[in-house]
């Protein structure tokens, strides 16, 4: 039997995309391993969206190579997307495909292995349909894919090509085999995973309300969607649903005005705040993260100021951090007022204390209350871990009978590690299996 190892850069959609293609390898007769040491055929799905992102797969082809050179590597994402004739010219690689041509790659490494010289085209722009697997708690399920944005730094919408998705009846056949296959929560992701229906016509909220009917799903939760496409009716949704968790990811990128025109973003900071206050009109305890770009091209000190007052009004969950990173072909690599690593840092780093102060915050207001948690199987050093419907992760001693239940809890403390600490109060039976036990009635 052959052997496959996996190696995902990046982003939940690439995740997404490389279970689905382990899976591929499986019912091809290939068994999975950890390290590229032990493997066959090596496949790296890679990322683009910081410089740093494309000297790590260069580096894991490198290492791989160096470590098992009889093994077949195949590289594949956004990196090979838009770097391919170098990607293809790494020494080591074999198979150098794009996003869209994903689908191809275990045909083309059978191809390669059995000598065959033709395979079917795939279209270009075609969507590749994903989720992650093997989480006994957790699918990762792409909705959609690409975006029309463009975004004055942003590489991606040419790494993934312009937005579009599945029909819901296909998303939700997906979210049946992932319930079939024992997971209770599904997150679904995206490019840009509010523009869902821009190519099947079809709206996010009745994704959201199709996804609701599905038997054996006991939560889900949005991984990011843009504060122009959060509506009053998503947020109402959210709000009254059982399924839809208090959870919300939404890009803010600079607390600055003047930046966010240099970026090309579709809102004000005002816009912006009154979305958030929106939610928390609704959801008082919604967990709110944020994405954040320091460092932009031409951001000043002042700026920089600006957006830390921003922040100080906002009061975030969480504060994810990216410095700026050029990427060549973007309006943004052209900007005057390129800041230096140094500057970058510093800010990051200020940020970053905010980002710890928030985040306390946050989690302290809960310490003392009840709450339900979703128990994921991994055994870490004696503790395992999960998340409240409002994303507070919770660490507790470790039980396997509890790996994938839902329990009720007592939030007690926050602990060193970020996490809460909590005593349990009872396991609940998951909805499933509720709704198995009235099938079987
Ligand atoms: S919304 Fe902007 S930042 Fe996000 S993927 Fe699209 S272009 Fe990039």
């Amino acid at each position: 039997m052959r052997k496959v190892s996996f190696h995902t850069l990046g982003c939940k959609l690439n995740f997404a995309e490389s279970s689905t293609l382990a899976r591929r390898f499986v019912e091809g007769g290939y068994s999975r391993v950890e390290s590229h040491k032990d493997a066959d055929v090596c496949v790296i799905n890679s990322c683009t969206v910081t410089a740093q992102a494309d000297r790590k797969t260069r580096y894991l082809v490198r290492r791989i190579h160096r470590d098992n050179p009889a093994a077949i590597i195949a590289v594949t994402g956004c990196y090979v997307q838009l770097h391919h004739d170098g990607a293809a010219a790494l020494e080591g690689v074999a198979i150098a495909l794009g996003n869209d041509r994903k689908g191809e790659l275990f045909d083309r490494v059978e191809a390669l292995v059995s000598g065959r010289q033709t395979l079917p085209e795939t279209a270009c722009g075609g969507f590749f349909a994903a989720f992650s697997s093997g989480d006994r708690t957790r699918a990762f399920l792409k909705v959609q894919d690409g975006c029309d944005y463009r975004c004055a730094y942003c590489a991606i919408p040419d790494a993934r090509g312009p937005s579009r998705n599945i029909p819901i009846a296909q998303v939700v056949a997906e979210a049946e085999r992932i319930a079939a296959g024992g997971q209770r929560e599904i997150v679904l992701t995206g490019i840009n995973t509010g523009d869902f229906g821009r190519t099947t016509g079809e709206k996010f909220l009745d994704l959201l309300l199709a996804l609701e009917n599905v038997a054996g799903i006991d939560r889900y939760r949005i991984s990011s969607i843009e504060p122009n496409l959060l509506s009053d009716e998503i947020i109402a949704f959210t709000a009254h649903s059982e399924l839809f968790m208090p959870h919300f990811h939404i890009p803010l990128q600079s607390g600055c005005d003047r930046i966010l025109e240099l970026m090309r973003r579709r809102y004000t900071t005002e816009r912006f705040a009154e979305r958030v206050s929106a939610v928390r009109k609704a959801m008082p305890d919604a967990f709110i993260g944020i994405d954040l770009i320091t460092a932009f091209p031409g951001e000043t000190e002042g700026d920089h100021e600006v957006t830390c007052t921003f922040l100080e009004q906002l009061q975030p969950s969480y504060i994810h951090i990216f410095p700026y990173s050029r990427r060549e072909g973007t309006p943004a690599a052209k900007f005057d007022g390129q800041t230096s690593a140094a500057v970058s840092e510093r800010r990051a780093a200020e940020l970053a204390l905010l980002n710890g102060r928030f985040n306390h915050l946050f989690y302290s207001r809960f310490v003392g209350t009840n709450a339900e948690m979703l128990v994921e199987s991994a055994d870490r050093g004696g503790l395992m871990s999960g998340f409240t419907r409002n994303y507070l992760r919770v660490e507790l001693p470790y039980d396997h009978a509890l790996a994938g239940k839902l329990i009720d809890i007592r939030l007690a403390s926050v602990a060193a590690s970020g996490a809460m600490t909590g005593e349990i109060l009872r396991a609940k039976q998951n909805f499933s299996e509720n709704i198995a036990d009235i099938i079987e009635e």
